[in-house]
């Protein structure tokens, strides 16, 4: 089955593949019939593309979030789209645990302070940072990745709230020793909130200006899941003003980050690394050609989309 691979997937993947050929999406722009599965990381996918591949069967999303994808359009071609679920959620959730360790003792507000040479002339009461341990955390989006994450909270004797459209089992909630909360509840009563919603219509800008106003003031906000999930201008300004203080991993428009956080000690910046360890990140390149190679034996994809 001819593919199309949009990036260079890491290790051996694609060696699976008996016809692939690595073309970056910017550079598809003469149509290429009789390719049949594109492989590419939450690219826009749209008509326009699809267009140029008209015996396309198959995206194969090399990542769990494609809300870059334009499903819809599939569908209406028949082309299925997969992603790669589940084999992401330790990484995410560790670096999601990572960045809310980093703000709240601050770690690497401490880490510039030392090889800026500050320690010699004495470390300043302003500087002490929040409890972790003990303090309370709402999951916003409590699914494999939020789970992952309430099993981290709950191990650093963290009371977990979480917050989603459908609320977990009795005997569930149990297991996780977790608590629901409607999505207002959960920000008045947390420490800090951690983010695992995918992006959609539904989830766009769902922590607004609003929203934010309800955390308590020193509140961390950690976002591992999409920039577009929180109105970004509004988190800079409480940023600015240092009345909370975040974690954050996913930007609007990346790699576009906003300039007033570059210089704030109260927030942490990472490169949208959630899912980016060598193991992590071979499974997902596993994971995606075996959707291919699913779809190429006429069966269908082993992780479709819905
Ligand atoms: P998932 O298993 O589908 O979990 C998503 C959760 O969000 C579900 O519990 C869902 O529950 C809830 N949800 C959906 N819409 C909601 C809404 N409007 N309000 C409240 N809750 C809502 O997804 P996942 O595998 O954990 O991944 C989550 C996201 O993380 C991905 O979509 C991706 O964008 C992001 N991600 C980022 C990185 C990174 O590198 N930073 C890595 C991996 C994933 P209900 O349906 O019951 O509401």
């Amino acid at each position: 089955m001819k593919t199309l691979a949009t990036l260079r997937l890491p290790g051996d993947a694609l060696d699976a593949l008996d016809d692939v050929e690595i073309v970056p999406l910017r550079e598809l722009r003469e149509p290429r019939p009789g390719v049949a599965a594109l492989i590419g990381a939450n690219e826009p996918i749209d008509d326009a593309v699809l267009d140029l591949l008209p015996d396309l069967r198959l995206v194969a999303n090399y990542g769990v979030g494609y809300d870059q994808v334009d499903v819809a359009a599939c569908e209406r071609r028949g082309v299925a789209v997969a992603n790669t679920p589940g084999v992401l959620d330790a990484a995410t959730a560790d670096l999601a645990f990572a960045l809310l360790l980093a703000v709240r003792r601050r770690v690497v507000a401490g880490d510039r302070f030392v090889r800026d040479g500050g320690w010699e002339s004495g470390w300043q009461s302003g500087a002490l940072g929040d409890d972790v341990s003990g303090s309370t955390v709402g999951i916003v989006g409590m699914g494999r990745i939020g789970t992952a994450f309430a099993r981290r909270a709950r191990a650093f004797d963290m009371r977990v709230l979480y917050t989603r459209r459908t609320r977990l089992s009795a005997v569930e909630e149990a297991a996780l020793a977790v608590k629901y909360r409607a999505l207002d509840d959960l920000l008045r009563e947390s420490d800090a909130i951690s983010i695992h919603v995918p992006l959609s219509r539904e989830t766009v800008a769902l922590l607004d200006a609003r929203r934010l106003a309800l955390l308590p003031d020193g509140a961390c906000v950690v976002n591992t899941a999409r920039g577009d999930v929180v109105d970004q201008d509004a988190l800079v300004r409480e940023l600015v003003s240092g009345r909370l203080h975040a974690g954050l991993d996913v930007f609007v428009g990346e790699p576009q980050v906003p300039q007033e956080l570059l210089a704030l000690d109260n927030v942490v910046l990472t490169p949208h690394v959630g899912s980016a360890t060598a193991s992590t990140r071979a499974a997902m390149a596993k994971l995606a050609v075996d959707n291919v190679l699913a779809v190429a034996a006429g069966r269908p994809p082993l992780t479709p989309v819905r």
